[in-house]
């Protein structure tokens, strides 16, 4: 059997690799249109920040050490033109000598990718656009990158990112790095689509962090050369001039060559394969990111390029090719991203592509902590999960936050791909010591809410339902009256848990009561005591304040765009000498209200004049510090964010010393 693979990356080559460790007997041949097979596409965007420092790293394998661990054939700048299928041939270029010849085939696997997309917008072909799929894209960004970045240049140099997808954060957190000044435009109104949109707000605030502008609901309307640098025109007629520009708008299927041999495509575009990965050709097999695949979820036709499933796609053909019969499950979609220090991901299901479909579903909050709050280094991650009413079938989860948030989302992606229910969460065992997790892990706390809610113990109200909120409602603050005066939602009235018992007599049984506090746990507990003393209409706020904040993000800072960094540079600054040392106060790993709490105990100690230095992981604490300093007259003279979702306070006592 002779089989002709064309593409030489994660589908290809996982296929061939495979199908000689099950056939010995087989000619197999690669063609490869690009300089290198079997090169590490994922770790471009690191070598160009300097993360990867060896661009020979990146190249695991070349055809010399192919043939001779796997007698494969593979050949590189070989172009695959054109496939006749009545012959079983395909006509190839070798773009080395330009000879055109043809290969034939007993079975063909056609793993040519996803090419990037490139909008038809004037100047698009300007020679400092650069996409990035393979090392000579890289070549040439990090050319430029040098020669912008040249020494003795007084300003840095600067680029624009256009997306802010996987590959453009990535992208822009890189040429950070490597010290540019990075605009980042995303056309829809949040970066990292995948996710929905209130899980996508840390990133941006991540971003703006580390110096990245970042403009939502921005799209680019044309490009434009100035002196041989590039500007981009954004819709509305803003502009970023820029040394370089990164287009990073998305990928479509490469199935130019399967559709001019008459093979379908699917509705989303990709090569149409059965379960066996096989078209309608009987001969030929496709895989990765050129095909459509089943969402193993939703169940619908779609496309996923993921280097994970494209490796295992490639592993089903080479089985089916060598007489197995291996069938491919459908993707979930899970996928992951680093974004400077903060992680986010998601597996399975989003709440809008589930709205879009028009499919039943719950969801809950929770902001647990990567591992036990009392030991360093952690922070609360935000994590929604999505289940299904009726059965309680996980259907998605999406994690952003700092330490742990990558293991919980693979816990999520098994227990989809195993069909768990939110009840088995409750029960999964999870490997626990402090530095790791907690006896009580996010993904058994997720199984504990999700199940509470789905048995009647807890019933949740939604940020986006504020506006709807029933008729003669009463908004139940249920946090410190010190926290309640710092800031609260409209109309809300504070019964702070800790008197709640007492208070109770004020309060009708039968009017609607929407309960909320900081993350959820105060008002679920208020809620409990309230359903147990006979309130009837009880709900308390999914996620509480800081997932509402994210669902209704603060307007746009001064200057009108909320683009602007809201600190100037990450990291660890300095702060201002004053001459006295601080009292330093450590919250980190202290849920809200335990920072502020601590916060006020220790300033009450101190002589007007002092000044105090208050680290937290609460991604409340900046907000709060600020408001409680102005309600005090005590200065804070700077709120600096570090790594790991630390903020850092220092704040001048009242008075003079
Ligand atoms: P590819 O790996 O793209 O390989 C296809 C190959 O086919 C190409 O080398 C192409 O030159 C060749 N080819 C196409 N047409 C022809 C032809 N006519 N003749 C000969 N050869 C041809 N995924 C993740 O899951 N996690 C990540 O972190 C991640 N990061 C990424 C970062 C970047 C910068 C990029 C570009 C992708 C990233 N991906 C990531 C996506 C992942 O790399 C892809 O999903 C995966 O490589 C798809 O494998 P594939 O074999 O289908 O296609």
């Amino acid at each position: 059997m002779k089989v002709l693979i064309i593409g030489g990356v994660a589908a290809g080559m996982s296929a061939a690799a495979r199908l000689r460790r099950l056939d010995e007997a087989a000619e197999i041949v690669v063609l490869e249109r690009g300089e290198h097979v079997s090169f590490a596409n994922c770790g471009l965007p690191y070598h160009i920040g300097g993360v990867i420092q060896e661009r020979d790293s990146l190249l695991l394998q070349t055809p010399q050490t192919l043939k001779e661990s796997l007698n494969l054939d593979v050949r590189t700048r070989h172009e695959a033109r054109n496939i006749d299928r009545a012959g079983r041939r395909v006509q190839v270029t070798d773009l080395a000598t330009g000879r055109e010849y043809d290969e034939p085939y007993d079975k063909l696997v056609l793993c040519p990718g996803a090419a990037p997309l490139r909008p038809p917008l004037p100047s698009v072909d300007h020679p400092r656009l650069f996409t990035l799929r393979n090392l000579a894209d890289m070549d040439r960004i990090l050319d430029v990158v040098a020669a912008t970045a040249a020494p003795g240049k007084n300003t840095p140099a600067a680029a624009v990112v256009i997306g802010g997808g996987y590959i453009g954060l990535e992208m822009a957190e890189n040429l950070r790095h490597r010290g540019l000044a990075v605009e980042l435009v995303e056309m829809l109104d949040q970066v990292l689509p995948p996710l929905d949109p209130e899980m996508a707000r840390d990133l941006e605030t991540g971003l703006r962090r580390h110096g990245v502008g970042v403009h939502l609901g921005a799209a680019v309307a044309a490009f434009h050369d100035r002196a041989g640098r590039i500007a981009v025109e954004i819709k509305g007629g803003r502009m970023f001039e820029a040394d370089l520009a990164i287009l990073a708008a998305g990928v479509k299927p490469d199935s130019a060559l399967a559709t001019a041999c008459g093979l379908d495509c699917g509705p989303r575009g990709g090569i149409r394969v059965d379960a066996h990965l096989r078209t309608a050709d009987p001969d030929i097999y496709a895989a990765g990111d050129a095909i459509e695949v089943v969402d193993a979820v939703t169940g619908q036709p779609s496309v996923i390029p993921l280097a994970g499933p494209a490796n295992r796609q490639g592993r089903i053909v080479a089985d089916n090719l060598a007489g197995r019969d291996s069938v491919y499950p459908g993707t979930q979609g899970t996928a992951i991203v680093k974004l400077f220090d903060l992680t986010a991901g998601g597996t399975g299901a989003s709440e809008k592509n589930l709205q879009r479909l028009g499919r039943p579903y719950r969801k809950i909050y929770l902001h647990p902590t990567g591992h036990a709050g009392y030991y360093p280094g952690t922070a609360p991650m935000h994590l929604k999960l999505l289940f299904a009413p009726d059965t309680g079938k996980i259907l998605g989860a999406q994690i952003t936050g700092y330490d742990g948030v990558d293991k919980r989302l693979d816990v999520f992606a098994t227990a989809i791909r195993a069909g768990l229910t939110v009840e088995d969460l409750q029960q999964l065992e999870l490997a626990y010591a402090p530095p790791y997790g907690a006896a009580k892990d996010p993904v058994n706390m997720a199984g504990f809410v999700a199940a509470n809610l789905r048995r009647g113990d807890v019933a949740f109200w939604y940020a986006e339902e504020l506006p709807t909120l029933p008729a003669g409602h009463l908004l139940l603050d249920v946090r410190s009256p010190q926290e309640f005066e710092l800031g609260h939602l409209p109309g809300a009235v504070n019964f702070p848990l800790s008197r709640l018992r007492e208070q109770l007599d004020t309060l009708a049984k039968d009017r609607p009561l929407r309960v909320y506090c900081k993350v959820g746990l105060r008002s679920y507990l208020a809620y409990r005591l309230l359903r147990q003393r006979g309130f009837m209409d009880v709900q308390t706020l999914a996620g509480g304040l800081l997932t509402f904040n994210r669902v209704h993000p603060a307007p746009a800072a001064p200057g009108g765009t909320g683009d602007r960094p809201v600190a100037p540079t990450f990291g660890a600054a300095p702060v201002r000498a004053t001459g006295r040392s601080p009292l330093r106060v450590d919250c980190c790993g202290l849920q809200c209200p335990g920072p502020l709490q601590r916060l006020a105990r220790e300033a009450a100690a101190l002589k007007p004049g002092n000044e105090l230095v208050v680290t937290a992981t609460d991604p409340g604490f900046p907000a709060d510090a600020k408001a409680w300093c102005e309600g005090q007259g005590h200065a804070l003279l700077e709120m600096m964010p570090l790594a790991g979702g630390r903020n850092e306070a220092r704040i001048r006592i009242s008075g003079t010393a």
